[in-house]
């Protein structure tokens, strides 16, 4: 990945709301190949905070935001391997969204609203993570394997091992050098 591309964090805000949060580390990208984690960097969560836009996700505190990476990441990785989810990470999930009661209001207009009732992003963001784990995110969730990458993202091809065409392309020139 390029450094501009990794600022404009363009992946952030258009996947799955659950890969927000768990696309927050650049694989391999860092000063002597480092990960770069953007939760770690004062800047880099300043920029990932705007790129989240006016979600509730995105004024979590930080210490909120990184407890809640690990389950996440642990649940999408295990899916990425084809394995099953570890019993506590599936158990901290299933704890966390049971905290995330929804309360339907009728409104004026005869329209139905659903209205989250807890304090914090955390607890919706786990019961969407069931959703996805369970629903369109089963057998299809990979992590992208082109270098300086490793972003989680729902496939919509069998074969795809790319996030991006931009990453494809980089894959591909690297493989060439090689
Ligand atoms: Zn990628």
């Amino acid at each position: 990945m390029t450094v501009r591309e990794f600022y404009e964090m363009p992946w952030i805000g258009r996947e799955h709301p659950v890969f927000d949060l768990t696309n927050t580390v650049v694989v391999g990208a860092g000063p002597g190949r480092g990960d770069v984690d953007f939760l770690a960097d004062p800047g880099l969560t300043a920029i990932w905070r705007e790129r989240a836009g006016d979600r509730a996700l995105a004024r979590e505190p930080l210490g909120a935001l990184r407890a809640l990476r690990e389950p996440l990441r642990a649940a999408v990785d295990a899916q990425a391997n084809g394995e099953p989810l570890p019993d506590p990470v599936r158990e901290e999930l299933n704890g966390l969204a049971a905290k995330a009661p929804v309360a339907l209001r009728l409104d004026a207009d005869g329209d139905l609203r659903r209205e989250e009732t807890a304090p914090g992003a955390g607890p919706a963001l786990a019961r969407e993570a069931l959703v996805l784990l369970a629903g369109e995110g089963r057998g299809r969730i990979r992590r992208c394997d082109a270098p300086s990458c490793g972003m989680y993202f729902l496939r919509t091809r069998r074969d795809q091992a790319w996030c991006s065409v931009v990453c494809g392309n980089r894959a591909r020139a690297t493989r060439r050098r090689a």
